[in-house]
């Protein structure tokens, strides 16, 4: 797809040892979306475009050792749990070979952090992941997939990248700590207070502020890898809950008895708190009940930014810093049987 946006070509040199090629697995998204207008971008249907046209689209990255597999073809609010272990066992398959540098994933926006997450707990990889993918779609006269798409090859070639990572707009950011904050806008990607790890200055990786090594920053944790093996239907389930101005217990009573929807009760529910984790008494006293009945409960912020600081007398456990929607990964990955060791 033609983009009016500047592309830039400076590639670094290799390395020089003999891992070189590159494997974008894509999954969907707007930047495999297309719309009846080049001047449409907004009403469009994301992933309609396969790989291959995607990697045809960004001249610049020709001739470079690439591979390609489509791994998924979705709007990525639909993302499923299926997709995921799918997606994490073929990283785990093409990071395992000798000649694989480095991974890309082409996603949608709209739950691309939360891939990024789980691929990270999952996996937790020293070569680089790198999420991407566009607010635009390839139909778009400002196209910013392609740049992104380069971008993104770009940063899993250098040597200094590890571990998962997003790249939008010429940001680099930390699977642990970016999140999309904006529907529309090109740089619609922030990693809050934490900040970037770098940024993309023609074509070339700088550590951004107060960073004084490049991609340095991934916490290696050690990987709950039993999430690649466990049967999905078998998965905990895990729900979300708000509190808010006028929150009552009545969605956590219909969660924890609820045999219509689904065939079992939840196995754990997070909590999106006010403030420093606190929460409308009437909706306490429930998460309260469904704590003693067995249910996993974890609070996390729904400020945005900064962590929750655990208190003398919290009667729920904290999730740090984590958003609601990583917070209800890491409990899902927490409530899974563990791996033999
Ligand atoms: N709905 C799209 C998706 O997440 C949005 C995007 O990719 O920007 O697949």
């Amino acid at each position: 797809m033609a983009s009016n946006l500047p592309v830039q070509t400076d590639h670094p040199t290799d390395a020089g040892d003999s891992a070189r090629v590159i494997v974008v697995l894509a999954t969907g998204g707007t930047i495999a979306g297309t719309a009846a207008s080049a001047s449409d971008h907004l009403g469009y249907t994301s992933a309609q475009l396969g790989i291959e046209q995607l990697l045809a689209g960004v001249p610049a990255l020709a001739g470079l050792p690439i591979e390609s597999e489509q791994v998924a073809q979705i709007d990525s609010k639909d993302m499923s749990h299926a997709i995921w272990q799918s997606l994490a066992l073929r990283v785990a398959h093409h990071l395992a070979r000798a000649e694989v540098r480095g991974i890309v994933v082409t996603h949608g926006t709209d739950t691309l952090e939360e891939t990024a997450y789980f691929l990270h707990r999952v996996l937790s990889p020293a070569k680089p992941v790198v999420l991407t993918g566009a607010m635009r779609p390839a139909t778009s006269s400002q196209a910013d997939g392609p740049q992104n798409l380069l971008d993104a090859v770009l940063v899993a070639r250098d040597p200094a990248a590890t571990g998962v990572l997003a790249v939008l707009a010429g940001t680099v950011h930390g699977a642990r700590h970016v999140r999309k904050v904006h529907p529309t806008r090109l740089n619609a990607f922030s990693s809050g207070e934490a900040g970037p790890l770098a940024l993309i200055d023609k074509g070339r990786l700088v550590a951004a502020a107060g960073r004084t090594a490049l991609l340095a920053a991934m916490d290696h944790t050690a990987p709950v890898a039993v999430a690649l093996t466990h049967p999905v239907a078998q998965w905990p389930r895990v729900e979300i809950v708000h509190s808010h101005a006028g929150a009552s217990g009545a969605v956590v009573s219909a969660l924890c008895a609820d045999g219509m929807a689904r065939a079992r009760c939840v196995d754990g529910l997070v909590v999106a708190a006010t403030g420093n984790g606190t929460l409308h008494r009437d909706l306490e006293a429930a998460l309260l009940v469904a704590q003693s009945q067995g249910i996993a409960v974890l609070r996390s912020l729904r400020c945005g930014d900064g962590r929750l600081i655990p208190l003398a007398g919290d009667r729920l456990p904290g999730a740090d810093d984590l958003t609601p929607v990583q917070a209800r990964i890491e409990l899902m990955l927490s409530l899974m049987p563990r791996d033999p060791s």
